[in-house]
């Protein structure tokens, strides 16, 4: 996918959110031997180390893999993230970044514009080539681009079939955010939902498949995350079929505005 900073992403990565560190490198490798070439990892997660030893066991060029990793919550502040930044660089190994996000707003700190203008002076420095936010809400994006001029490559925000934030999605379209979609299949709990299972189906797939092909027909990129190898593949199998209109409304219709995460303007 275009990214509005000229560089490109895949819209389909693998997400590492807890995996734990010891079992990262495997599920990294696994995911890599599967196709993908886009991994979602952070600082929180405690697993940069996993995914570097993944990606270099894959015997992949660095740069046929693209990173993403995301600055926590008690980084926050212009030192503190610089000293942030360079830890994960030199956990995962990397000369460069390919994307860095700001993990969480945190409000109550009040310190994310500072934060943001922090990742933009890394980006001009060259050691990350994309970066962008998570968890953002639209005064938060208004506020950092009115007052930088710099609008994010992406938001990475919570999104699934209950919860859709089609007005965060307006926004992000109207300013040229691409929208990543974080617990795209609400961590498994949409997939016994009746409609879905009927659409699967109908096209011979599984829930699992049919959730993400819905998130890829909407143009989100997407990062599911799993440790068991059959469904590493089965979630990368989203490509060679299609949603009609119709089952593609019959979704939009589960909206129930339910979260499985943390709220974004309180969560510390
Ligand atoms: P997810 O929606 O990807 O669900 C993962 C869970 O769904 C798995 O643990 C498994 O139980 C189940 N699952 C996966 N594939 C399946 C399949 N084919 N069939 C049946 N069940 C299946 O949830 P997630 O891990 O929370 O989110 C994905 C990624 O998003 C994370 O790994 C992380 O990289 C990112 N994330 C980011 C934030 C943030 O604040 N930015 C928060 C949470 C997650």
């Amino acid at each position: 996918m275009d990214l509005n900073d000229k560089n490109r992403m895949p819209q389909l990565g693998f997400g590492v959110f807890q995996v734990p560190a010891e079992e990262t490198a495997e599920a990294v490798g696994h995911a890599l031997h599967t196709g993908y070439r886009s991994i979602d990892t952070a600082a929180a997660y405690g697993n940069e180390e996993g995914v570097r030893a993944g990606v270099q066991a894959s015997g992949l060029e660095r740069g046929d893999v693209f990173i993403t990793t995301k600055l926590f919550n008690t980084d926050h502040g212009r030192d503190q993230a610089r000293r942030a930044f360079q830890q994960s660089l030199e956990t995962l190994g990397n000369d460069y970044i390919d994307l860095y996000l700001i993990h969480w707003p945190v409000p109550a700190k009040d310190l994310y514009l500072e934060t943001w203008e922090t990742l933009c002076s890394l980006r001009d420095e060259g050691a990350v080539r994309s970066i962008g936010v998570s968890n953002f809400q639209i005064d938060h994006l208004e506020r950092i681009i009115d007052a930088t001029g710099v609008v994010p490559t992406v938001n990475q925000i919570e999104l699934h079939p209950r919860l859709q934030q089609p007005e965060l999605r307006r926004f992000h379209a109207e300013q040229g955010i691409l929208t990543e979609a974080w617990s795209p299949l609400g961590q498994g709990a949409v997939l016994d939902d009746p409609v879905i299972v009927e659409i699967a189906a109908a096209h011979d797939r599984t829930p699992a498949q049919v959730v993400l092909r819905w998130h890829i027909q909407l143009g989100n990129v997407v990062i599911p995350k799993s440790v068991t190898p059959s469904r590493i593949e089965e979630n990368f199998q989203v490509f060679d079929f299609e949603l009609s209109d119709a089952e593609m409304s019959r979704l939009g219709e589960l909206d129930r505005g339910e979260r499985t995460g943390p709220d974004p303007d309180t969560f510390e």
